[in-house]
């Protein structure tokens, strides 16, 4: 049994409590959607032959013959660059325009096909896709602070349209937990001269930490770092983090430190898919059609965040959703993970995969 309070070693300010006993088990399980596996739905705007009914693709892929994702404006988007209105500030309540962008990637003509089940080439192009528009926001306004890419899959994921989906939102400010990141990985970099998240991929890889009692030197614990490794590619890693808020959280990383998805190369990104895969097979067999969300966590593009390009370090963020927040958790801004990571990590790499 564990009960202990983990401290994020990127973003200290944020802890999660790991309790495994039962008693700490007040959640509601988060009970996995029902999956429609269809590969085409007669009545679904993202299926081929409805491309009529999604405004003018924005970008199609491949560019020739029949296409296999294609990039759309968000019929309700969250931000707009349809509006002029200024900024504003009244006392102390201010408001930044709704600045933005927000789009909708079709991952695959196929409706129900989920990440796991799609062929390797095409989930390095549906990364290539990613990368493709993420460099063209940037590009398109200096407004545009930062770019997200992100998945949610299920409906409690916030998914509204059955069809697999992925959504771009350029927005005119960077994320509370994307500064956070960078922040704190840059005052570690100026302590230390080294990037957090490759120390702690070299932690994984090699370190195995004793703790012995500072009195009567009697072994206290043994801690394999190397047990939170879930996936290594010639690339990626895919972690389970230490400290996971939630109980299948798993966060993808290069091995060679990269601050910018964007400066992913083709042979990276071919890598990857592989990775990606692997892992997303490994989360369905523990975890059936559980709802998901996934984003990419990168560099943001202003000038004055060029100089953490050395202490930050890009990754790809994985959270299964297997339970909803309770109100401890939003009140103590504490989340409270009931499976111990290392457990987790072990479950999950541990699974037999059948390749295809
Ligand atoms: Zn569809
Ligand atoms: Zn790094
Ligand atoms: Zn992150």
């Amino acid at each position: 049994m564990i009960r202990e309070i983990r401290i994020n070693p990127v973003v200290p300010t944020e802890s999660v409590l790991v309790a495994t006993a039962r008693s700490m088990r007040p959640k509601k399980e988060e009970p996995p959607a029902p999956h429609d596996a269809r590969p085409h739905v007669p009545a679904c705007p993202f299926c081929k032959g409805n491309e009529d009914k999604t405004p003018a693709p924005i970008a199609v892929f491949p560019q020739e013959g029949a296409w296999q994702i294609r990039i759309v404006e968000n019929m309700y988007p969250v931000l707009g660059d349809d509006t002029e209105d200024p900024n504003f500030a009244f006392g102390l309540q201010q408001a930044i325009n709704g600045y933005g962008r927000h789009e909708v990637i079709i991952d695959n003509a196929s409706h129900g096909i989920r990440i796991h089940e799609m062929p390797d080439d095409h989930l390095a192009l549906l990364l290539t896709a990613y990368r493709i528009r993420m460099e063209q926001l940037y590009h398109s306004n200096d407004r545009l602070k930062y770019v997200l890419v992100f998945k949610n899959f299920g409906p409690a994921a916030g998914a509204s349209i059955g069809h697999t989906h992925s959504q771009i939102i350029a927005m005119p400010v960077v994320p509370r937990n994307v500064q956070a990141e960078v922040r704190h990985s840059t005052l570690f970099y100026e302590k230390s001269r080294q990037c957090i998240f490759c120390n702690l991929i070299d932690e994984a890889l090699t370190f195995e930490a004793t703790l012995y009692d500072r009195e009567s030197g009697a072994l206290r614990r043994k801690i394999n770092v190397g047990q939170f490794v879930i996936e290594k590619s010639r690339k990626f890693i895919a972690i389970k983090p230490f400290a996971s808020r939630y109980e299948w959280e798993v966060h993808i990383l290069p091995l060679t430190h990269s601050a910018d998805f964007l400066s992913s190369t083709a042979d990276d990104l071919a890598d990857l898919a592989v990775l990606f895969k692997r892992t997303m097979a490994r989360l369905n067999v523990l975890l059936g059609g559980v709802q998901y969300n996934f984003f990419i966590h990168s560099l943001p593009h202003g000038t004055e965040y060029a100089g953490s390009a050395p202490a930050f370090h890009w990754h790809i963020e994985i959270c299964p959703r297997t339970s909803i927040p309770t109100g401890f958790e939003m009140g103590s801004g504490l989340s409270v993970n009931t499976i111990a990571p290392e457990d987790a990590a072990a479950r999950l790499r541990n699974v037999t995969l059948i390749e295809s």
